[in-house]
């Protein structure tokens, strides 16, 4: 298995359950930084460049992903699924599976969506995505095997994902002129992500060291954004 990219990875991860939690924690704390710096600095104000309905696209980009991911699922968190209790009914890993869909369908959105405005943007978003995604693949394969599917079941669950992304990307790409409402609405479901999904992993944790790792995030979106901008503007 090539084991260089995301998806190879978590599925490795989620499918021997070896691998460190502890690295999991620190992806989702350089994820969430990373994802609420691009909202705030450059999502949120090229939303309102592109539509005057934005403010109320972003609230519902939020709280579309509240409703199927905690509102339709009964139960859904990111992180490894370790609550079997919750998990005897094979519906409520379905219901949290096609909650994390409808949520990366919006990642590949929001990217095709940031390409079609500025490159440089594109790859902002890019990044913010990719940084999420390992714990992404984790949370669903440890829902799959939690709720009895097994390793197979937790595979295809992946897969789903990845598919779902593509799908948002190729939306885009078929339908460019709808930016206007995509880009908003991607970004609301962004900021849900980082800020209702990921930061209340990183706040279950104690110590200092995941809470700094939040703002290494932010830190390194400074920093990937003055390289973009070095080599593109
Ligand atoms: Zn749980
Ligand atoms: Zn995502």
């Amino acid at each position: 298995m090539d084991t260089s990219s995301p998806l190879a990875l978590s599925l490795a991860f989620g499918a021997r359950r070896e691998w460190n939690e502890r690295f999991l924690k620190y992806f989702i704390g350089l994820g969430a930084g990373f994802m609420l710096a691009a909202t705030f600095l450059r999502m949120l104000p090229a939303s309102f460049a592109v539509s005057p309905s934005a403010p109320a696209l972003i609230l519902a980009g939020y709280f579309l992903v509240q409703f199927f991911e905690h509102t339709l699922a009964p139960h859904f968190h990111f992180g490894e699924e370790h609550h079997d209790d919750a998990m005897v009914d094979p519906a409520v890993g379905f219901s949290a599976l096609l909650g994390l869909s409808i949520h990366t369908f919006f990642d590949g959105v929001s990217i095709a969506s940031g390409f079609l405005l500025s490159v440089p943007l594109g790859l902002l978003i890019f990044f913010a995505v990719v940084l999420h995604k390992i714990p992404e693949g984790v949370t669903v394969a440890s829902i799959a095997l939690a709720s009895g599917q097994g390793h197979r079941a937790a595979l295809s669950s992946s897969f789903v994902l990845a598919g779902a992304t593509l799908a948002g990307v190729l939306s885009m790409n078929r339908f460019a002129g709808a930016v206007g409402y995509a880009l908003p609405l991607s970004t609301g479901v962004t900021l849900y992500v980082a800020a209702s999904d990921l930061i209340p992993e990183v706040n279950e944790e104690r110590g200092l060291r995941m809470p700094a790792v939040v703002f290494l995030g932010v830190a390194l979106f400074y920093a990937t954004e003055h390289v973009l901008d070095a080599l593109i503007a």
